[in-house]
């Protein structure tokens, strides 16, 4: 074996079953092996379909790149092909699925015995892989999929509990350590730091396992959040590497972007499309709630009237829902507005899953109403493009605070409770006046300008720091050298 060959590293990278996460770290799995290494992704068969795609055609084209399918378990009673948090429909689903990751856990273990890597990418949910990284004696990365800037909120709200002894829930207190004076409610708060429950144990083992890694991997870049980087690894203490936007680095063409993360290809010139070409540049609003959040029947309505009441163009991504939740008369509800939307010519919406990065990076799209996931951040930042905030769950708020007030790139629409899936209750639901008074503000007024400058300005960041002799670019090649050196003096 010639010497290069002998440094080529072998890496595993470890997604877990959501999109937010899996999206990125096959993202990052793709940009190292277009750098050499040799890459294996270790997921589901469903899951790995959504994916093919993209490792096929990095394969043909010369890249060492491949993914290895395990089994997930057959016996929980989830329906056939459900293998991602996405796609659960009750929390009955979503407790199976939970479970069901948890018992993939041999069949990983196996793998990496098998494989041998150098390196264990893992995603922060699977904290058991510090263990099998120490018996490989190979280093594990904690793979991060949101920025910094939250990592480091988290921590600070973890060790300090600030709002221990508020008088009410909805009280705002300073957080502390941070860079910059944020102030937060405990109705803002991710649920599990805001009162301990089960998840609370898990994110201290989580934690805890972050500390024991090699490093952490974070899809974010220098020149968004810098000095949140430092604080970060002077508060936790490990190396850190910021590699972002990974979406924009690897997902070049019209064709990744369009079928990224998603098992169906887009049909040629679908109507949505044709009617964006129709559209004039930046005038187009595109909303997204990302993968995973599921609204009220009553929270849907007020969307609707909110974008028709707007007057703006808009593009809206609609989940549809599963048996119960009153979906016949929700769905008869959109079906109408849709018909009466294609008639004015005002707006489309696309049922289930959009091609997110062909959206964003079309001309006509001149900003996103967004439920703050990291991913469709930096995934608008990396387009260009000013965003109305809508936080609905986990960090969701912690990157609305980033938006608005350290960048100010941001109008917030008003939401105030963190709470997963549609369950928020009256007092949460976003009024439709108020969607129309953020749409205003971030589609015409003179505040809105200089918030669009800005985003513009951290879109060419974003685009710089990807390229050779950018920052995330030499952070990428300096973690490759330095996974090499390990891996000979290990040898
Ligand atoms: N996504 C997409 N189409 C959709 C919904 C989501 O392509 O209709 C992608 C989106 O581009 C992002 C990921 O799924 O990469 C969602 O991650 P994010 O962190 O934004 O939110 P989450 O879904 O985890 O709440």
């Amino acid at each position: 074996m010639g010497t290069e060959n002998h440094l080529q590293l072998n890496v595993i990278f470890l997604p877990y079953l959501t999109p937010g996460h899996m999206n990125p770290m096959v993202d990052t799995a793709r940009l190292f092996a277009k750098h050499g290494a040799n890459v294996t992704i270790i997921t589901t068969q469903t899951n790995a379909l959504t994916i093919q795609k993209a490792i096929d055609s990095d394969f043909n084209s010369g890249y060492s790149i491949k993914t290895y399918v395990i089994q997930f378990p057959s016996s929980l009673g989830l329906p056939d092909g459900v293998e991602n948090i996405k796609d659960c429909t009750t929390p009955q689903m979503l407790e199976k699925i939970f479970h069901g990751i948890m018992m993939l856990q041999p069949q990983i273990e196996s793998v990496f015995q098998e494989l041998q890597p150098d390196c264990i990418v893992s995603d922060m949910f699977y904290p058991w892989t510090v263990e099998s990284a120490a018996k490989l004696r190979i280093p594990r990365l904690y793979y991060y999929s949101a920025s910094s800037f939250s990592s480091c909120v988290y921590h600070f709200i973890q060790k300090h509990k600030p709002h221990k002894g508020l008088e009410s829930d909805s009280q705002k207190v300073q957080i502390p350590g941070l860079l910059d004076k944020i102030e937060i409610a405990p109705t803002e708060m991710d649920e599990f730091q805001r009162k301990e429950n089960d998840m609370t144990i898990l994110m201290n083992v989580v934690y805890a396992s972050e500390r024991r890694s090699y490093g952490t991997l974070c899809n974010s870049f220098y020149e968004l959040e810098g000095g949140y980087e430092e604080l970060y690894k002077n508060t936790i203490g490990i190396k850190s590497w910021s590699v972002g936007p990974v979406s924009a680095w690897i997902n070049k063409t019209d064709e990744e972007k369009a079928n990224r993360g998603n098992k169906v290809d887009l049909i040629e010139e679908p109507y949505w499309l044709n009617w964006l070409n129709s559209k004039q540049s930046d005038s187009v609003l595109y909303v997204s709630f990302g993968s995973l959040t599921r609204l009220s029947y009553a929270q849907i309505v007020e969307i609707a009237h909110g974008l028709e009441n707007s007057g703006h163009n808009f593009i809206w991504v609609v989940r549809k829902k599963g048996e119960g939740d009153g979906e016949g008369e929700e769905e008869c509800f959109l079906q109408d507005f849709e018909a009466r939307m294609k008639e004015s010519d005002k707006g489309c919406i696309i049922w289930n899953w959009a091609p997110q990065l062909l959206i964003l990076d079309h001309p006509a799209t001149g900003g996103i109403v967004t439920h703050c996931g990291w991913n469709s951040i930096l995934e608008s930042v990396s387009s260009g493009l000013p965003m109305i905030t809508w936080p609905l769950f986990a960090e969701q708020f912690y990157n609305e605070k980033f938006l608005v007030q350290v960048l100010k790139i941001g109008v917030s629409v008003g939401a105030k409770v963190n709470k997963f899936w549609s369950t928020v209750g009256e007092d949460g639901i976003v009024g439709r006046e108020e969607l129309v008074k953020a749409v205003k503000t971030l589609m015409g007024s003179e505040e809105s300008r200089e918030m669009r400058k800005r985003a513009k300005k951290l879109g060419d960041a974003a685009k710089r720091t990807i390229e050779e002799g950018g920052t995330s670019y030499n952070n990428l090649m300096q973690l490759m050298d330095e996974l090499k050196s390990l891996k000979m003096s290990r040898n």
